[in-house]
């Protein structure tokens, strides 16, 4: 093509152009606009953050014709000639090859001299490490008694293999790679200074493809224009890097939130039809559940990317945060294990599907969304019998009515379908009211508000003739109201087929040894919670996650199943 590659073209020409790594350019311009120079700096950072595109500008900072200053020029012969890459002051070498001592000495043979045209010699040596220990060693030497007029600029990808003595005579910057807003954010603004047509969902694709790279991003962009045959499409980009086009991700998680099992396994066809890299696609998926993460955890986070933020804002809705974790955990594992599966399609699959059978039946992102994760661990407990003789009293919005000493009169606890079988009303017309079928003919009844309170609260003592004696806490006293004991004495004459009226007395189920229907639900409740923690600690399903999570299980989430 006949145009300069981007990354050329592009490369910032001051400081006011260069993209991240502000805690450098700050230091920088400091020192220049103030003239407090160091005489050897070492720009250190992972490939194409910058490193000698910064020491470029530094070196025309200091040789402008203007004067030294953090704002070059970028008219004067001197500025034009560093732009150009052939200012004779500015000696470029790349350590890599040219490892030889000799070169070295060469190089460092000239340093007393006086610049030529420049107000300083700058030396920018990339890939420093790279040299010999004796190349160090003459180095070294020029560092120690520098001439007023030289300038070192050393750049590293590895500031490791840099002997200490070296080190400990340079200013040391830490270069940054950059992030995918900053990569896509420049992308975007090349894109339109070129008048180049593009989808800009493609961006961050490229970004995330560049892994921290500007330069690699300008040469994947060079590409996908080429690709594109002029501009950058979606599709062609992602055709490009064999990954997978965000909204397939998202159709993904969309059939996770549907629980539907057949549209993941489509998904998964379609993938391996277009030929995708599952592990790039797992990589992939793994960066979107983290971006839902981010807007589920920091949703006012300046740098959350623009991109599809709506899709995404609706998905974080429709999923705990614990459960994002736990999908981005599975696909981590899923990734990892890729290379052991029969194929990696089918890898790709048993991770989806491992993440459908520990997602949640409900998608909606509530409290009791949380407390119910665990029911798919877990086997399902007693069957439930539909034929329900005396229909379940509706969880009523009832005001509790009183402080409740036992943690147990739950309105939404279940009573036994197979306890209301055992009583059809033909049966128990001649049955006689007494303490052992007490709980369960009060189970029985449809009672409202209450009435069901005062009923479920209350103990059998005795009964003379239709005269029936209970008791009932002290504290729970203000429940026999005349309506209350009105109705339960209507429910329970008619449940026993002959009419009947109740009087109270004041006393302790608990203490009198007495069952009331609260208090023996309270113990099965008790006994099944026991269960539930017994079944969830036992779970190896559970015992996996808290190995890969380091997690613990927060024992008041646990809650058995109704
Ligand atoms: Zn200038």
């Amino acid at each position: 093509m006949s145009y300069l590659v981007l990354a050329r073209k592009w490369r910032p020409k001051n400081f006011t152009e260069v993209v991240g790594q502000q805690h450098v350019l700050r230091a920088l311009i400091n020192g220049l606009d103030q003239n407090r120079l160091h005489h050897a700096f070492l720009f250190a950072g992972t490939r194409g953050v910058g490193k000698t595109t910064l020491a470029r500008i530094f070196a025309k900072s200091l040789n402008c014709e203007q004067g030294v200053s953090s704002n070059p020029c970028g008219e004067c012969q001197s500025c034009q000639e560093v732009d150009a890459g052939r200012f004779v002051d500015l000696i470029e070498v790349d350590a890599a090859s040219r490892t030889k001592v000799d070169d070295t000495r060469e190089l460092l043979d000239n340093v007393q001299y006086a610049p030529s045209r420049g107000r300083y010699k700058v030396y920018l040596i990339d890939e420093v490490h790279m040299l010999s220990t004796s190349s160090f060693n003459a180095l070294l030497k020029t560092l120690e008694e520098p001439p007023p007029h030289v300038k070192f600029l050393f750049a590293t990808t590895d500031p490791q293999k840099l002997p200490v003595t070296i080190l400990s005579r340079c200013l040391q910057f830490n270069l940054r790679r950059l992030d995918l807003a900053q990569i896509s954010g420049h992308l975007n603004h090349i894109l339109r200074q070129e008048a180049i047509d593009f989808d800009v969902d493609a961006l961050p694709a490229i970004a995330r493809a560049a892994d921290g790279s500007m330069r690699d991003a300008l040469s994947l962009l060079d590409q996908a224009i080429s690709f594109g045959g002029g501009s950058v499409t979606n599709e062609h980009v992602h055709q490009m890097l064999g990954t997978i086009e965000q909204q397939q991700l998202q159709l993904i998680v969309t059939a996770l939130v549907n629980q539907d099992g057949k549209s993941l396994l489509e998904q998964a066809q379609q993938l391996s039809d277009l030929g995708r890299d599952f592990a790039v696609v797992l990589n992939d998926l793994l960066s979107l559940l983290q971006r839902i993460a981010t807007i589920q955890m920091v949703p006012d986070l300046e740098n959350n990317n623009e991109d599809q933020l709506e899709q995404l804002t609706s998905l974080a809705q429709q999923f705990s945060p614990e459960t994002i974790q736990l999908l981005y955990q599975i696909a981590l594992h899923g990734k990892r294990d890729l290379p052991f599966a029969a194929d990696p399609k089918s890898g790709f699959e048993m991770t989806l599907l491992r993440m459908l059978s520990f997602q949640p039946k409900l998608t909606a992102h509530t409290d009791d969304n949380i407390a119910q994760q665990p029911r798919n661990i877990r086997p399902t407990a007693e069957p439930i019998k539909p034929a329900v003789v005396a229909p379940q009293p509706q969880p009523q919005p009832q005001p509790q009515p009183q402080p409740q000493p036992q943690p147990t009169i739950s309105p939404v606890v279940t009573p036994k379908a197979a306890v209301t079988e055992q009583l059809p009303s033909t049966q128990a017309n001649e049955e006689e009211l007494s303490e052992s079928n007490w709980t369960q003919i009060i189970a029985s009844l449809k009672l409202a508000a209450l009435a069901r309170q005062l009923a479920d609260n209350s103990a059998f003592i005795s009964a003379r003739g239709h005269q029936v004696y209970l008791s009932l806490a002290p504290e729970l006293a203000h429940l026999a109201t005349s309506k209350a004991q009105e109705r339960l004495e209507a429910a329970l004459s008619k449940n026993l087929g002959y009419e009947l009226s109740l009087s109270f007395e004041q006393g302790s189920a608990a203490t009198d040894n007495r069952q009331t229907l609260a208090t023996e639900r309270a113990e099965q409740a008790s006994v099944k919670q026991q269960q539930a923690t017994e079944s969830i600690h036992n779970d190896p399903a559970v015992d996996a996650i808290k190995k890969a999570f380091d997690a613990r299980v927060i024992e008041s989430s646990i809650k058995p199943i109704e």
